[in-house]
């Protein structure tokens, strides 16, 4: 239970159900910004500082408050957004970029490959480490990828914080597709 103002009371609300929701915000300029939890989209929009641009079907409730789960908010003021092009690297992210597909063969993926292997230099970075088959990784081994009969089906690349953001989500509303521009799409 997570109180939420609404007036002068404090209201509980079950947000049980909807932990595994989230809510795309906006800047003013409608620029998307960061995935958020439920909880603090509807606390923004309580609160008066953002708006709600689109809804999922769920309802919360409380004695005093009924409100549509908001699926964008957009904020009612500019905020200066540091700009950071290059996400964090972790092992569920570089999964998510790779679509855990194996960059050499295109099978499903389930461990990381150094593509210049650690023991000749290669370093953990996004641009040296893919997602990858078990069969493809053993066969590949410390081998250089001239050396090997691998070819990577594309450049490995270090992608946008929301990017990754928006690809680890299992389902992007269809109702956020129009404020992510293609920058923000991974592409296969
Ligand atoms: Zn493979």
């Amino acid at each position: 239970m997570v109180p939420a103002v609404a007036g002068n009371s404090v209201v509980n609300m079950s947000w049980r159900s909807l932990l595994s929701e989230r809510t795309l915000l906006l800047n003013v300029t409608f620029q998307p910004l960061s995935i958020i939890s439920v909880r603090r989209a509807v606390l923004l929009v309580l609160a008066g500082k953002a708006e709600t641009l689109n809804c999922s079907d769920e309802v919360l409730r409380s004695e005093s408050l009924e409100i549509q789960v908001p699926s964008v908010v957009r904020l009612n003021y500019y905020v200066r957004a540091p700009f950071r092009n290059r996400a964090p690297l972790h092992r569920k992210a570089l999964f998510a970029r790779d679509f855990y597909l194996c960059q050499y063969c295109g099978e499903r993926a389930d461990c990381i490959d150094h593509v210049l292997p650690v023991s000749k230099g290669g370093r953990n970075t996004w641009e040296n480490m893919v997602a990858c088959c078990r069969p493809c990784n053993a066969a590949k081994a410390d081998l250089l990828l001239e050396n090997s009969r691998f070819k990577l089906r594309r450049a490995p690349y270090a992608p946008q914080p929301l990017a990754v953001a928006v690809a680890m989500k299992a389902d992007v509303p269809l109702d956020w597709e129009c404020y992510l521009p293609a920058a923000l799409t991974l592409t296969a």
